[in-house]
């Protein structure tokens, strides 16, 4: 019989593990006694923050690092418009701490439920064609070593630029001191265009606000788009109500894909019966325009793209997914970044577009997937460490201009290969290979 209670699942549900040990440290001393009783059992070591990736990083049958109860807001610097937080913190108590303090995150993506040492280690990103990933945002570190050292690591150093995003490879990130800005409100404008009419002038549409996003149905021609812009402006009366709207509508596809269960020819139909109302213009704290909660559990894939690929890659889509004729109710989701300088940080070294494909969490999808992978990856994209792909270290390293030197980082740092997983083996290759290679 399976003991549920020492199972490790994702968020999804659809990745879970038996770690042989099960660690819920509450201060950094436990962290590091943890690290080094692993050492010296000989046992692999994975950290496990809120589970919102959907494929098997987190997972051991060793130890894992439950930073579930390792939270808390360490000290707010106003002068510095800096926070120092434990790296299981969720980024909603990092917002709501700053907020109390006249501070704020400069961007994140759509979720505030994950934990800020999860979201800086998978490349974790929102929209905003000046805006690198989460992780650029950070300007020191506390890194526990396989030695069950801590590492300070500062904004300068090589290292922080690898630990980054690291995917958990390097150490346990302790503690976590981000950039500020001050606090801002954000007026929110949605719009619905032609999609062809987005994509011939793309590059001008990425640009053309603080951050921008569409979504669309492959089955439409039209797509919705937001526009987000600073504003001095108070928040609307109600704003809080538009925040759930985008609850709402993601309850609305969870529904329309169970109508498409047996039949997901049935998906737009069911969309339409269901069709939400027409978003409105409003304006409220950014941190709140920027998530929504999400209750509705799925399966998401997400390709950065050279800026330039993404109209091709939509219009390449159109015609895969048309083909299939079975749809998901959810729409393709399109963001915008600036560069990024982390080896591994899939905006590496170029303006960028996200494109992220989310379906319900059934077989009937894989296909979807795997088609919608080939082709993102066919133009130059690389996939979001977090979410559902199948590349593996050959495909990615040529993808990376400073993949080895990342890898020699990786070798330095955790030689006997501690930080390792199987699914690390597949997408990032064994130490023991960089160690041969750049001894
Ligand atoms: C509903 C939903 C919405 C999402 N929206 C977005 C979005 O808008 N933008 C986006 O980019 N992504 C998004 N994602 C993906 C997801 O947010 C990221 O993969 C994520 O940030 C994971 O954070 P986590 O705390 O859940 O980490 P986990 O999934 O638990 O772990 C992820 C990785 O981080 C490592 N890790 C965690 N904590 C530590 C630590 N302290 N030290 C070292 N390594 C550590 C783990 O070992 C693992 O390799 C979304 C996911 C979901 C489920």
């Amino acid at each position: 019989m399976t003991d549920r209670r020492h199972i490790w699942q994702t968020w999804s549900r659809t990745v879970r593990c038996r770690p042989a040990r099960w660690i819920t440290p509450r201060v950094e001393g436990q962290l590091t006694e943890a690290v080094r009783t692993a050492a010296e059992q000989g046992l692999g070591v994975r950290v496990a923050g809120s589970g919102h990736s959907f494929n098997q990083l987190a997972c051991t049958e060793d130890m894992l690092l439950d930073l579930s109860g390792y939270t808390g807001v360490l000290d707010i610097d106003r002068r510095a418009a800096t926070v120092t937080v434990r790296g299981g913190t969720r980024l909603a108590e990092i917002n709501a701490a700053l907020d109390r303090a006249g501070l704020a995150l400069a961007n994140i993506g759509t979720l505030d439920a994950q934990t800020v040492a999860g979201a800086i280690s998978t490349g974790n990103h929102g929209t905003g064609i000046t805006h690198r990933p989460f992780s650029a945002q950070v300007s020191a570190l506390r890194l526990v070593t396989a030695e069950g050292a801590v590492l300070c690591v500062d904004e300068e150093s090589e290292l922080m630029r690898a630990a980054r995003t690291s995917l958990g490879t390097l150490g346990v990130i302790s503690t976590v001191t981000l950039r500020c800005v001050p606090r801002f409100n954000l007026r929110s404008v949605p719009g619905a265009e032609r999609l062809d009419g987005i994509l011939d002038r793309f590059e001008e549409w990425a640009h053309s606000a603080d951050h921008v996003s569409f979504n669309w149905l492959p089955w439409t021609e039209e797509a919705f788009t937001r526009a987000w812009h600073r504003t001095d402006e108070v928040p609307t009366r109600g704003a809080v109500r538009q925040r759930y709207a985008t609850t709402v509508d993601e309850m609305r596809c969870g529904l329309a894909g169970l109508a498409g269960h047996r039949r997901p020819a049935a998906v737009p139909w069911a969309k339409r019966l269901l069709a939400a109302g027409v978003p409105t213009e409003y304006v409220d704290a950014g941190h709140r325009v920027f998530s929504f909660p999400q209750p509705v559990r799925f399966l998401a894939l997400e390709h950065a793209l050279p800026l330039e690929n993404v109209p091709a890659a939509l219009r390449e889509l159109r015609v895969a997914l048309r083909r299939f004729g079975a749809y998901s109710p959810y729409s393709v989701l399109v963001r915008v970044g600036a560069a990024d300088d982390s080896p591994l940080s899939p905006v590496f070294g170029r303006l960028t577009g996200y494109v992220n494909l989310t379906v319900p969490r059934t077989a009937r999808y894989t296909e979807i997937l795997r088609t919608a992978e080939h082709l993102l990856r066919d133009l130059d994209g690389r996939p979001h460490w977090g979410k559902a792909h199948t590349a593996t270290a050959e495909v990615l390293r040529p993808r990376y201009p400073q993949w080895d030197r990342f890898q020699a980082i990786r070798g330095k740092l955790d030689p006997t290969g501690m930080f390792c997983n199987e699914y690390v083996g597949r997408v990032l290759g064994p130490v023991d290979a960089a160690q041969q290679v750049y001894a």
